[in-house]
């Protein structure tokens, strides 16, 4: 096990047990130098616990460099509760890790992530304050979609020379909370909207509320356009599809873009612009965190423009040093969280 944190430069792993409830929990703490951890917290059904505990350690990791690159004075860390066949009592379960979380003292901020809903934080909420994203503070998704939104500008400006949206074809691959809010502004802002998800019947409404173009799932990362944006699930760039795509940038909502580090140098190889998931994406974790330090909405919508400017920042960068933005992102964020 420390083996396992020293090579993911893991600051604390922590564990909860309670047969009452059936909540078996794994909290990691990846980086707390900028300030106190913050992330997810996964409610899943793990095939073994091992596979929870290097889940917990790599979104941690992964949450620590979102952070960084966000200017947020947050740290990283995840939270895996590995989810019973069977609950009795889910809201006992929700309650019960929230006094866990309690124990560790603010080290650990939680959120909503896969599994879990803002009910769920309500629950942790009756035993701790270190919660956020509860029914009260709202859905981040409108803001992750907003950050996106700006990101794509700055991607368009990087590879087009201009970020006028106007007429510029984008490929939306998943309509959900992010990538349909994605689609209004885009629409909003002159775009074409190309449009795939598994649920036909949100792509009929992009078709009717947007005037996007249907396209088939299994197409949609082949088909021309000017920018691709993944709002789906993760993992999409791979060494199959990347030889596939027929776009001049990837700017997109979905974590986990990339299935290798190095599917971003051929992405840079063959001329893609490749907007770096965790920093384009910032925009939830910025409202939670900042909506949890009791700033205003004004508050949290100015800082949202620190997606922009970073990404012109790394994408300037990346075109001095030739190397992919994926690279440079991490370099800054490897940077400002070990000195
Ligand atoms: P969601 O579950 O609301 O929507 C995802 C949509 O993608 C669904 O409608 C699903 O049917 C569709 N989809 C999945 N696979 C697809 C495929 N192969 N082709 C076409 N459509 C597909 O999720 P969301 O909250 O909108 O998040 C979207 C992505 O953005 C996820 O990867 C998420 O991790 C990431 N993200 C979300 C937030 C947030 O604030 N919600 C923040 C940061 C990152």
């Amino acid at each position: 096990m420390f083996t396992l944190m020293e090579s993911a430069r893991l600051e604390s792993l922590h564990f909860a047990d309670d047969p009452a409830t059936g909540l078996k929990a794994i909290i990691a703490i990846h980086n707390s130098r900028l300030g106190p951890a913050l992330g997810g917290c996964r409610y899943l059904p793990y095939t073994d616990e091992q596979s929870a505990v290097d889940d917990a350690l790599r979104l941690a990791k992964g949450m620590s460099y979102k952070a960084a690159l966000a200017g947020l004075a947050q740290g990283g860390g995840k939270a895996v509760i590995i989810r019973p066949a069977h609950v009795d009592n889910r809201g006992a379960l929700f309650e019960a890790f929230g006094r866990f979380i309690d124990t560790l003292n603010g080290h650990y901020i939680t959120a909503m992530d896969s599994g879990t809903s803002s009910v769920d934080m309500d629950c942790i909420a009756q035993h701790t304050p270190h919660v956020t994203s509860t029914t009260a503070e709202g859905d981040p998704s409108p803001h992750t979609a907003l950050g996106v939104f700006a990101g794509i500008r700055a991607t368009a400006l990087a590879r087009l020379g201009s970020d006028n949206l106007e007429g510029l074809r984008v490929a939306i691959q998943g309509l959900g909370n992010v990538g349909f809010a994605l689609a209004e502004q885009l629409h909003a802002a002159g775009a074409e909207l190309l449009v795939s998800d598994l649920d036909h019947g949100r792509v009929q409404l992009a078709v009717e509320q947007l005037g996007a173009r249907p396209v088939a799932s299994e197409a949609l990362l082949a088909t021309p356009c000017d920018i691709l944006a993944p709002c789906g699930l993760g993992g999409v760039l791979n060494s199959t599809s990347v030889g596939q795509l027929r776009c001049s940038a990837v700017a997109g909502a979905a974590n986990n873009q990339l299935a290798s580090a190095d599917i971003s140098d051929s992405l840079q190889a063959r001329g893609i612009l490749y907007a770096p998931d965790y920093v384009i994406n910032a925009g939830g974790l910025i409202y939670v965190a900042l909506k949890h330090q009791g700033e205003p909405l004004p508050a949290i919508t100015a800082h949202l423009t620190q997606i922009s400017r970073r990404l012109t920042e790394i994408f300037g960068h990346a075109q001095a040093d030739k190397r992919s933005p994926a690279r440079v992102a991490d370099a800054i964020a490897e940077r400002l969280l070990y000195g």
